[in-house]
């Protein structure tokens, strides 16, 4: 082996080994058990220090001379690695002040009692966050709605002046390595695109989108009171979420989830999942993928890896149901992505930088938009009786919400917005921040009131999602055009194996490409808002006789029978208690997790 060649094989093994110690630790931490949370700091200051290790650079440039082409290449990932990663004497010391922080504010938000004041009784009723949030969308009563959204609103003060330090601190970062402030430098540095190339493409759908509050004002001329935020997520869709709701039962979750992602063709590579969907206190409060084992080769034979996502459904709660499905596509598609990677550098296999959040999102968010089409809820979603979900039932919703469609986009919009205005304030405040967070709400929802729902993003306060939310916006765009390719090419998406082969032929890229060159190579087009718009901006009508003809397509699409499998160790959790395997099969899997979630629902 050349010196080169052992080089390589020492930083990726020395690189895992980081990788792995901290996710572990983040993974216990995130669950809810944060006896580990100083270990975890630790592990992250050693995987920092790896990554900016300035002398393992030299290294590498140094052995470039005499390399044969193919390690040239793999010399400069690393290169590249150790660039975007490089930090100063000061920016480091101001990262580990960062990440105490963030800490303190994660263990502060899971250790705290959630709730609301009954106005009726004027007692507290503990409910968490999620659970407020998903009440304010479906209890018919107006003061337990109204409840809810007063207690989210002081929920999301209570870490601000944390928050200011912790933008300050992001920022004195980002300006130790030369950038503008830390938005500027998670765009330009990690994710290979700038604030103007963002926010253009932003403020073009937002202008082409604003229809939508004129029909919503008009509708509210016949139900008043509708724009005040407690009531017009309900008003609009509180009925449909209790109607659909008996087609979304979880405990068919994850066979549904199974079978759909086998007839697309969705293979592991005989990675290990693990899955922790119910929520309890202590937990994180929001869904995500991680990798503690990475994808890895030694000596040319690859090495599989192991994801773990997780979420928060309240087993039996109307409208939680649903969250998990789209969970098991959302964070399923993610794991599936790196798990097929067949990148030799270990750095291109994570969902760090190099990758951008950007592409990451459009797999998951691909898979979650199939799961939310009207071919997939025809095809899987079934009652207690065996009924599909009824196409009247989706034509309803057309009519009524289809209006709502550029809501997604304009949220997304909205939260980058907000932080991308509170890292340009030259001097950030509490005041300041708060008044920021107030002006996008109204500016990007149009709703008769103030929120301060921005500083409840949990995003906002760890270090890999802060700034990051664009992603979601640029994958929305990305999977517009990938979807209208697929129907294009195919004529269908849901079940078809073709559109689940070309998917993981994009998998094995990794980081290996930059999103624009990922996007032009998957969909042969550039990058563009196009169908974005086309889709959000259509009428009702139209959306239903596209509806109505993807369906027709779709009879000559046989279901599928087999048995799953998706060539994947897979383990339901529950914390730290093991609830189900597939060692017997899938289905056996699937069956034993059903059951304890519906004894958990009766609890
Ligand atoms: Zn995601």
């Amino acid at each position: 082996m050349t010196q080169a060649n052992l080089f390589l094989k020492k930083i990726n093994s020395d690189y895992v080994a980081l990788h792995e110690s901290y996710e572990n630790y983040f993974w216990t931490s995130y669950m809810g058990d944060h006896s580990v949370d100083e270990k975890k700091n630790i592990a992250a200051q050693a995987l920092d220090a790896f990554r900016g290790n300035q002398t393992l650079r030299a290294k590498a440039e140094s052995l470039l001379a005499k390399a044969n082409a193919a390690t040239q290449v793999r010399l400069r990932i690393w290169i590249n690695f150790f660039d975007t990663y490089q930090l100063s004497a000061e920016a480091a010391l101001l990262k580990n002040e960062i990440d105490q922080l963030e800490t303190i504010i994660m263990q502060r938000i899971t250790a705290r009692v959630e709730g609301y004041t009954d106005a009726t009784t004027n007692t507290f009723v503990e409910a968490s966050a999620l659970k407020m949030r998903t009440l304010m969308r479906t209890s018919p009563e107006e003061k337990i709605r109204k409840a809810c959204f007063d207690a989210l609103e002081k929920l999301a003060l209570e870490n601000i002046d944390e928050y200011v330090q912790l933008v300050k601190l992001r920022n004195q970062f980002a300006r130790a390595l030369g950038y503008d402030d830390f938005y500027d430098y998670k765009l330009r540095k990690l994710e290979r695109t700038d604030k103007k190339t963002v926010f253009s493409l932003f403020e073009d759908i937002a202008k082409n989108t604003r229809g939508m509050f004129a029909v919503v004002r008009k509708l509210e001329e016949s139900d008043k009171g509708l724009r005040k935020p407690w009531n017009f997520a309900y008003k609009m869709s509180g009925d449909f979420t209790a109607q659909e709701d008996p087609y979304f039962q979880f405990d068919e979750a994850v066979m549904r989830w199974g079978k759909s992602f086998a007839a697309l063709g969705i293979d592991l590579k005989k990675g290990s999942l693990k899955l922790d969907l119910l929520d309890r206190k202590g937990k994180y409060s929001n869904g995500f993928c991680h990798w503690p084992k990475l994808v890895e080769y030694n000596n040319g034979s690859r090495t599989p890896g192991a994801a773990n996502f997780t979420c928060n459904v309240v087993a039996g709660q109307i409208g939680s149901g649903v969250a998990g499905y789209n969970t098991l596509f959302h964070e399923g598609g993610h794991a599936a992505h790196l798990l097929n990677s067949t990148q030799k550098d270990v750095c291109l296999n994570h969902e760090y930088a190099p990758m951008t959040a950007a592409w990451a999102e459009t797999h998951s968010m691909f898979l979650d938009t199939m799961f939310s089409s009207i071919e997939w809820k025809m095809r899987y979603a079934k009652d207690k009786n065996g009924s599909s979900y009824p196409f009247e039932l989706f034509a309803n919703i057309v009519e009524k919400l289809h209006v709502l469609k550029p809501a997604l986009m304009l949220r997304i919009i909205f939260i980058s917005t907000f932080e991308k205005e509170v890292y340009e304030l030259k001097n950030p405040t509490a005041e300041k921040i708060i008044d920021i967070a107030r002006k996008n709400y109204r500016t990007h929802t149009d709703l008769d009131g103030d929120s301060l729902t921005a500083l409840s993003v949990p995003h906002i306060y760890s270090w890999d999602s802060a700034c990051a939310y664009h992603g979601y916006g640029l994958a929305e765009i990305a999977l517009s055009q990938w979807r209208d390719y697929f129907y294009k090419k195919y004529g269908y998406i849901v079940d078809n194996p073709a559109v689940g082969k070309e998917m993981q032929e994009t998998w094995k890229w990794g980081a290996s490409k930059s999103f624009d060159e990922a996007i032009k190579v998957a969909t042969g087009k550039k990058l563009s808002s196009k169908a974005l718009i086309k889709n959000i901006t259509m009428s009702p009508a139209q959306v239903l006789r596209r509806a109505k003809s993807r369906l027709i397509k779709m009879q000559q699409v046989k279901p599928y029978n087999k048995p799953v499998k998706l060539k994947a160790a897979i383990t339901m959790v529950h914390g730290k208690e093991e609830i189900s395997n597939n060692k017997v099969s899938f289905e056996s899997m699937a069956n034993k997790y059903a059951k304890w979630v519906r004894r958990e629902a009766s609890k």
